[in-house]
């Protein structure tokens, strides 16, 4: 599978965004979950694929979202520095990036050296819902901390994912809200079929489009992907 590894976002947020390809997810046990499967543990050709795609960055909005199915420290060393050498030819000063909570203590460190080189880190969160019980025993996801303000101290942004059985407009709402009060944005997914056993709910994707979509929409802080294409990378078809 071919898959698309630059793209640009126009609209909130402007930035470039490319998905490099890693090692690998270490958690990888997310039920709703099979992009992990973009990863390899061949350290050349992962840097050849990482190029390929940093080559296409221009720099146009000094902002760039560097994903990879999985967290930034699962990048190897190679791809990271490659990274760096982007942001400083092309006027990258914003880089977003992914982590699991397991890589949280990671960050600081992580921080300290892109802002040695004048590049703020901005660091996503997949927690898909504030429900801990919904989101440790349904979906598996790793974060053994019920507290929001306690999951918010070492990221900035957080994804939340819908469309899932069980979910009600109120619930999804109450999770966006728990997301703008903790973290600077929200960026919200909603469930495609995949090769998991997990399968979007009709009814709640339904509920997503009448009563929470138009209430965030035009939410400067809030990305909403209706397909997990959205972006532009990824299987774009
Ligand atoms: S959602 Fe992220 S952390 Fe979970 S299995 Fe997939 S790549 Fe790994």
């Amino acid at each position: 599978m071919e898959l698309t590894r630059y793209s640009v976002i126009e609209d909130k947020n402007p930035r470039e965004i490319v998905l490099l390809r890693g090692r690998g997810c270490a958690w990888k046990r997310c039920r709703f979950c099979d992009y992990h499967l973009d990863a390899s543990r061949n350290e050349q050709e992962n840097l050849s694929i990482n190029r390929a795609a940093l080559a296409q960055v221009t720099g146009r909005f000094g902002r760039l979202e560097a994903i990879n199915s999985g967290s930034f420290a699962e990048l190897e060393e190679s791809t990271i520095t490659e990274i760096e050498r982007v942001c400083q030819d092309k006027g990258i000063r914003d880089l977003h990036i992914e982590s699991h909570w397991i890589f949280r203590k990671t960050l600081a460190a992580l921080r300290a050296r892109f802002a040695a080189q004048g590049v703020t880190l901005h660091v996503k969160i997949g927690v898909e819902t504030f429900d801990a019980d919904y989101r440790e025993r349904v979906l598996d996801k790793g974060i053994d901390e019920t507290d929001p303000a306690k999951i918010a101290a070492d990221f900035d942004d957080c994804c939340l994912l819908f469309g899932l059985a069980g979910q009600t407009a109120d619930s999804m709402k109450h999770d966006i809200e728990t997301g703008l009060r903790y973290f600077d944005r929200v960026c919200v997914n909603i469930m495609v079929p995949n090769t998991t056993p997990i399968l979007p709910d009709d009814a709640a994707r339904a509920a997503f489009v009448r009563d929470v979509y138009p209430l965030y929409r035009d939410n400067p802080r809030v990305d909403i992907l209706l397909e997990n294409t959205d972006f532009g990378v990824g299987e774009v078809k």
